[in-house]
């Protein structure tokens, strides 16, 4: 019998258990345990009711674009749960001077694909303007090294593309800098479209066609997500693995190698495996694997992590029939607030919040703002009700709050996290039977995590001898869309 542990009971980890647990029930000879260090499995998924209201504490959804979510999700019996984000009021406004300004149609990401709207909307002045139309003629160039995403968005259309897009685009996925991540690692399809083509613009028309002729039925939601929220993806994974292979409350301190086992200690206690998958954060697995690799720990503990804030907000019918229409607002930094974006929730996801309710869910932190999780519940609130007045006029008071905090939980992929991986890669195949998994590596949103969960799990069924040796092809990088 092979034993296999699992450091890390949030959705990575838990994808990983549930490929194991696949692979046990076609009869491999294995066994597994989850290690937690808190009382509940999930990690950041976390959904609460209050009022009528589904209340996401972490991630409200995720790509439908990624599949691997979704097929987990059908494969544990939630297929008839899944649900689509309400892409016809889909509509996003950006913080510019102070008012909102609505995304023009036609923008994806921060590249312009249709003209008229484009030129017609006040979120660019007349220079950006000019710059995207000279960009169209932009000649192929290929990247030398890896640069940031500012960089590389200056260099097509400025720096005010910079300030009131892609920053803000990128601070709602990873709560990160445009000047700070890696254009290789979060978007690498631009990385691409510049080499072969110059144009961004010009490239992804391109590709928008081909996408467009090979679509077959009805256009897919941008955002997937379950009727009773990312919990009911937990409980659902959780309810397929035995009980007797869950220890939750129990805090890894270390991992060594003794032979060729590796001994896992939490606690007072210590126990033996045949292969690990360590999926926590970056750092915390930094930590575990000092004593085995200095230097795969030195990598690990490279790779930075920002925190956030997301704040909840309830109100009655008078403020949801005020409300401006759509799925939110992104605040650029030039904009000096605390609030990095707002979700209308009832506009997202309608059945979020019964009728006569509004439902806001903000976020706070991000890249050099740390020092918000010493706030006091009532000074965040304070803060982001009174930056609700500022920028949507909103001064009822709330029926319901809810505030969670998010410590060092966003990955950031910085200048050369591409070559950082792949030095993690070879310092880990001096190591036979670890394995990484988690948001710290190649890709930061839910479906990410859950593939390198099950392909964590299938890389060490593999090397304890329990399948053939064929590793699953190298990770692709996917770029994380909009927020
Ligand atoms: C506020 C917020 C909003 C987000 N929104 C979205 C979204 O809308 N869509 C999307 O796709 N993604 C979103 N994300 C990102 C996505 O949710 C995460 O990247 C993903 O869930 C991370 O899963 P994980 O299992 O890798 O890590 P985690 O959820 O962080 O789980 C790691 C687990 O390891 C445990 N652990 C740590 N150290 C130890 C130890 N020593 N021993 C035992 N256990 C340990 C922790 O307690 C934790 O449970 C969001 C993230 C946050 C924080």
């Amino acid at each position: 019998m092979k034993r296999i542990a699992i450091v890390g009971g949030g959705i990575s980890g838990l994808a990983a258990a549930f490929a194991l647990e696949k692979q046990r029930a076609q009869g491999a000879a294995l066994e597994y345990a989850v290690f937690e260090s808190n009382s509940r499995l999930g990690g950041v998924l976390v959904t609460e009711q209050v009022d009528g209201c589904l209340i996401e504490a972490g991630p409200d959804s995720f790509l439908t674009e990624k599949p691997w979510a979704t097929d987990l999700c059908r494969e544990i019996g939630l297929g008839d749960q899944l649900i689509g984000s309400n892409d016809p009021d889909r509509k996003t406004y950006i913080l510019v001077k102070g008012k909102l300004v609505v995304i023009p149609d036609g923008l994806m990401f921060m590249v312009p694909t249709k003209i008229l709207p484009v030129v017609l909307s006040p979120l660019f002045s007349m220079s950006t303007k000019l710059r995207m139309a000279q960009e169209w003629f932009h000649p192929p160039r290929k990247a030398e090294r890896d640069e940031s995403v500012a960089e590389m968005v200056e260099r097509h259309y400025g720096t005010e593309m910079v300030d009131r897009l892609a920053d803000p685009l990128l601070s709602g996925v990873y709560g990160g800098e445009a000047s700070q991540l890696s254009v290789r690692a979060v978007l690498p399809r631009f990385a691409e479209m510049e080499a072969k083509h110059g144009s961004l613009g010009r490239a992804m028309l391109a590709a928008h066609k081909k996408m467009a002729q090979a679509a077959k039925g009805p256009a897919k939601p941008l955002f997937t997500s379950l009727r009773d929220g990312m919990q009911q993806l937990v409980d659902a994974v959780v309810s397929r693995l035995p009980a007797s292979s869950l220890r939750a409350d129990t805090t890894v301190q270390g991992l060594h190698r003794q032979g060729d086992s590796w001994v896992v200690s939490a606690g007072y206690a210590s126990d033996q495996f045949d292969a690990v998958i360590v999926a926590t954060p970056a750092q915390v697995a930094a930590q575990l694997v000092h004593a085995s690799s200095a230097e795969l720990a030195s990598e690990l503990a490279a790779i930075q992590y920002t925190s956030s804030i997301t704040v909840n907000l309830g109100y009655d019918q008078q403020v949801r029939s005020s409300l401006p229409p759509g799925f939110g607002f992104l605040v650029p930094r030039s904009e000096g607030k605390r609030m990095l974006a707002a979700t209308f929730v009832h506009n997202k996801f309608p059945h979020r919040a019964p009728l006569d309710r509004a439902l806001l869910r903000c976020f706070i932190g991000g890249a050099g703002n740390d020092q918000v999780l010493q706030l006091s519940d009532e000074e965040i609130l304070r803060t982001v009700r009174e930056e609700l007045r500022q920028i949507i006029g909103l001064t009822a008071e709330p029926l319901f709050t809810r505030i969670y905090r998010w410590e060092g939980a966003m990955a950031q992929y910085g200048v050369g996290h591409i070559e950082r991986l792949q030095r993690i890669e070879d310092r880990l195949a001096q190591l036979s039977g670890l394995a990484l998994a988690g948001n710290g590596y190649r890709g930061i949103g839910v479906p990410d995590c859950v593939r390198s969960g099950s392909e964590a799990a299938h890389r060490v069924v593999a090397v304890v001898g329990l399948a053939g040796q064929n590793f699953p092809p190298a990770l692709e990088l996917h770029e994380q869309l909009l927020p």
